[in-house]
């Protein structure tokens, strides 16, 4: 004949440590109704805090999990540092992106380049081209007269389909 397992665990967190305490005040003989009202407050406010604590638990795997950072292995510290560091990249990329954007916009003709070679240009309105400046002049225009407006050409693609 075996003997039957007795489960003699009890949860150690604060929430059920409360709730036992909670059960231990309620087994005392003769309460009064104003004691055992006292204990409906403590258990009401302990529910209340104990949702909290399940909504700011679920609040920080939501966050953790946006960073790309499993919880709750992560730390407070590693999500805020994954925060910061997303912060500072997307600056970076923002710093990068106005950069090329204005590497790259349209110029008025009568602004030089800073060097020779070949320009996206504009002669006229809607009329797109291509032209060399040699340093002093647009050649091929008529006059070497400048361009309506002139752009570097942008970065070719690492591998052309040629
Ligand atoms: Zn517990």
């Amino acid at each position: 004949m075996t003997e039957k397992p007795t489960v003699n665990h009890k949860c150690q967190c604060a929430a059920c440590r409360a709730s036992r305490a909670l059960s231990t005040l309620r087994a005392l003989p003769a309460l009064t109704d104003s004691t055992t009202e006292a204990l409906d407050t403590i258990d009401e406010a302990l529910s209340v805090l104990i949702d909290d604590g399940a909504a700011g638990w679920a609040a920080m795997g939501d966050v953790a999990y946006a960073v790309g950072l499993d919880w709750p292995t992560a730390t407070r510290r590693d999500i805020l540092d994954a925060i910061r560091a997303s912060s500072r990249r997307l600056a970076e990329l923002a710093a990068a992106l106005a950069a090329a954007l204005a590497a790259q916009r349209w110029r008025l003709g009568t602004e030089i380049p800073d060097a020779t070679g070949w320009y996206q240009t504009i002669e006229a309105v809607d009329c797109y081209s291509h032209a060399a400046f040699d340093g002093a002049v647009w050649q091929g225009y008529p006059d070497n007269n400048n361009p309506m407006f002139w752009r570097p050409i942008p970065p070719l693609p690492a591998e052309t389909t040629q």
